[in-house]
């Protein structure tokens, strides 16, 4: 059957790339957060804005994560800026899987700079071609996700309050950030949780590298009668021999999250014992890295969480939403953590409702960026 005649030509057009620029900001957090330690008030993160011939634009968004990917905003907006923007301009969107690999091989590490271009890229041709981000990347298996709500507060009692407001609303997925106070206060914590939520909900643990392997062992013997899912990262990232001992007598799967750049980290993973993993398109690279991230963990047989990092905005959420939506499995919940900040820049904001969210509808991302909202808090 011949294309429909408008299909045709929008196919045979080259989307040529006008311009690339790297935006640094600094988002409002709606309450500072404490991870194993550090204790975050703005997320400072990089867009990328990708415009081609005809005035299309394409956005991207990776959070810096200087303790987890090495990226920091000056530095991504340098790889962008200097290195990709160099080798795209002038070329045709229609080149990007292409790009994302030659980005790859020209650009070692920079995976949130290689991101944020990444999915500008495919939210651009989207957009110019008249289909969805999870279409662009094969096609969606489910439509929508439930997402999991952090819980990290100074008092068991706050962590409680905030889960409860939290159920009201729909979430019934709760990550408790551990790994920050005296072992038996998070034990404690999550017992408490656990009686004052019920057993409808999942509970699961966050230590972010913050046990030693005799605090790690202890919390896991604890936290028996809260029904905990899984504890994500209780180790440094290098320890695999500490998480393969871990993983002998633990009585509950453990996951990897900071010790996941690559494909070879997922093996060496499930090599260890690892239950689970959770996957961020800012670690692996962009959403093609994801999925086949994805692809080899649900072959190992690893539970997976996909997550965006605290906080990525509503543009940096959807690009793993959409991905979320394409897992073969995301059993270990999903992060989507625009919902931490105080203001979004872009519309519509994801939504929770029926205790699921579902991605954007429309090409690319679905999503219109608010460039006066994108000024107010650009970094200079
Ligand atoms: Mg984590």
């Amino acid at each position: 059957m011949p294309l429909d005649h408008d299909i045709a030509a929008r196919l045979s057009r080259p989307i040529t790339i006008r311009s690339i620029e790297a935006i640094a900001i600094a988002l409002p957090l709606a309450k500072p957060m404490k991870m194993a330690g550090v204790e975050i008030r703005t997320a400072d993160n990089l867009l990328v804005r990708i415009e081609s011939a005809d005035g299309t634009v394409g956005w991207g968004e990776s959070a810096s994560a200087p303790n987890m990917t090495g990226d920091t905003v000056p530095a991504m907006v340098a790889a962008v800026r200097d290195h990709i923007a160099p080798m795209l301009i002038g070329k045709d969107a229609r080149g990007r899987a292409a790009f994302t690999r030659k980005m790859a091989h020209a650009l070692h590490g920079n995976t949130g700079a290689r991101s944020a271009v990444e999915t500008a890229l495919a939210d651009l041709v989207g957009r110019t071609l008249g289909v969805t981000f999870a279409d662009l990347y094969g096609g969606a298996v489910r439509d929508s996700v439930e997402p999991m709500w952090l819980v990290g507060n100074p008092t068991a009692a706050e962590d409680i309050a905030e889960a409860k407001a939290k159920t009201r609303e729909g979430y019934a997925f709760f990550k408790l950030k551990v790994g920050v106070k005296p072992v038996e206060q998070e034990i404690e914590t999550a017992l408490a949780m656990r009686q004052a939520l019920g057993p409808a909900v999942t509970l699961c643990a966050d230590a972010n590298c913050g046990f030693d392997y005799s605090r790690a062992a202890r919390y896991l013997a604890g936290v028996d009668a809260a029904g905990i899912a899984f504890l994500e990262q209780p180790l440094a990232t290098e320890n695999l021999a500490g998480l393969a001992r871990l993983a002998r007598t633990s009585p509950i799967p453990l996951g990897a999250d900071e010790g996941i750049h690559s494909l070879a980290d997922i093996e060496a993973h499930a090599n260890a014992g690892a239950g689970g993993l959770s996957l961020k398109l800012i670690k692996l690279g962009g959403p093609a890295a994801t999925l086949a991230g994805a692809m080899l963990a649900a072959h190992r047989g690893l539970s997976i969480n996909l997550a965006a990092k605290v906080s990525e905005s509503s543009l940096g959420s959807a690009a793993t939403l959409n991905i979320a939506c394409l897992v073969p499995s995301a059993d270990w919940g999903v992060s989507l953590t625009q919902v931490y900040l105080a203001e979004d820049i872009a519309k519509p904001a994801l939504r929770l409702e029926n205790g699921r969210v579902t991605p954007p509808a429309g090409p690319g991302l679905g999503l219109e960026v608010d460039e006066k909202a994108v000024a107010r808090f650009t970094v200079k």
